[in-house]
């Protein structure tokens, strides 16, 4: 778990910025939602036998002796809070959430044990315009912050009635290869033999790699579903791949899934996954109805952008405010708390803690502003203030206190 520290802050902010305004230009409301549940919420929603609720969960009794979870991932609380607040009954809706998840997983780069994701969720859309549209929506963002250094994986994974016979297909195949098979995946293979496709294990990769897939067992109506998706994609110029052998890690999934994956942050390569979900909400308590949605890992997220080269704009104090002699921090304050009135987005930092000229001189520096201002007894008695380039070879100039607030606005430029 880890402290997200000041220099990492502005970048996480700016993005965050973007990513919101991205997705309500889309349509989507904010939800937000709570950091525990009940443990069953995620039993039910994820599946017993997933990594997840296997081993990853950090599940607790309270002291009422109910067993809570924090979670894991999103999509299960949303589902839980439309059902809860009647926000799915008769109408559709396009939510999204963001926040911190928890996972009792091995941590190493790109895998926490709290971390972030941006969720959005599409909750009573059964076609697959809408599954095209939440992928155009996030290609729009790797576009929007630089991002080139990412590929699309598409699947489906049909009905679970057309999945019945490929489970079977799949148990068979995979039992002839028993001996091969890793501890994970002998268990696997009893409850829920899909799975075995999502192993990390790499001594796995050749046996999942010659096994049967889903398209050969596909029903109608998911063949064409998937067929309009690729149709919407390549209208809209978003390449992919057909990954046969993509499997969410979760079980809630069925016909769309999908991944983005980069090969730029080492072995943790899926920045943006998701898919379909449209037996959930009636398997949390709900009416039928169907949703499809994705969740992107910030962490991953704001490390690629900086493997992209990108930089966020740096927020630095643009004045320094240096305030010197008998009563003059007040004045300081009230000058401040004017340029603040007029001067919307400029950072001002007035000396704090006193000093001498010198001492706040130096602390302007550091704190890397572009001007300091300059206030002392004389000033005051002139109502006049001295302002000093920091960064540059512009003369100091001594400025009337009703005219800095313009001054500073041309000095500090159109962006401030
Ligand atoms: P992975 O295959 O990397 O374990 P996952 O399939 O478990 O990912 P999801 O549950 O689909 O991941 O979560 C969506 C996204 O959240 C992932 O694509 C990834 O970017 C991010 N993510 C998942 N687990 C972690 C983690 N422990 N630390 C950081 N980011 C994570
Ligand atoms: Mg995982």
């Amino acid at each position: 778990m880890n402290d997200i520290l000041p220099e990492v802050t502005t970048t996480w902010q700016y993005l965050e910025g973007i990513v919101r305004d991205l997705v309500q230009s889309y349509g989507y409301s904010e939800i937000r939602l709570p950091l525990l549940e009940q443990t069953d919420l995620f039993k039910r929603s994820i599946g017993e036998v997933t990594d997840i609720v296997e081993k990853e969960m950090y599940t607790f009794k309270d002291r009422g002796g109910e067993s809570l979870t924090l979670r894991p991932e999103a999509t299960a609380g949303m589902v839980r809070a439309g059902i809860t607040n009647g926000l799915l009954y008769n109408q559709r809706q396009k939510l999204w959430t963001s926040g911190p998840m928890f996972r009792r997983e091995k941590p190493q780069r790109g895998r926490y044990r709290q971390f972030h994701q941006v969720d959005v969720e599409a909750i009573g859309y059964e076609g697959p315009d809408v599954d095209a549209e939440i992928i155009i929506m996030s290609s729009r963002l790797w576009q929007q912050t630089g991002i080139s250094r990412i590929s699309l994986e598409i699947n489906t994974l049909g009905v679970p009635s057309a999945r019945v016979k490929y489970r079977e297909t799949l148990v068979e195949y995979f039992s002839s290869v028993k001996n091969q098979l890793d501890q994970d995946s002998i268990r696997r293979l009893e409850h829920n033999p899909l799975r075995i496709l999502d192993s990390k294990n790499p001594e796995m990769a050749s046996i999942v790699e010659s096994a049967p897939v889903m398209l050969d067992f596909l029903d109608t109506e998911s063949a064409e579903h998937f067929e309009a998706l690729q149709a919407l994609l390549d209208a809209a110029e978003i390449g992919y791949t057909v990954n046969p052998r993509l499997v969410r890690g979760l079980d809630y999934y069925n016909r769309t899934v999908f991944e983005w994956v980069t090969d730029a942050l080492g072995s943790q390569g899926a920045v943006c996954a998701g898919g379909r979900y449209d037996g959930l909400v009636e398997k949390l308590g709900g009416r039928a109805t169907p949703a499809v949605g994705w969740a992107m890992g910030f962490e991953r997220f704001v490390d690629l952008y900086e493997a992209c080269g990108g930089k966020a704009p740096v927020q630095e104090a643009d004045v320094y405010f240096v305030a010197v002699g008998e009563g003059v921090l007040q004045q300081a304050f009230t000058l401040a708390e004017g340029l603040r009135d007029q001067l919307a987005g400029v950072r001002i930092d007035v000396n704090l803690g006193g000093g001498s000229f010198k001492t706040q001189m130096k602390r302007a520096d550091k704190s890397n502003a572009e001007y300091a201002l300059i206030l002392g007894e004389t000033e005051i008695a002139e109502q006049r203030i001295g302002l000093k380039a920091l960064r540059s070879a512009e003369d100091q100039i001594s400025v009337a206190w009703n005219e800095l607030a313009a001054t500073l606005a041309d000095r500090l430029g159109p962006a401030k």
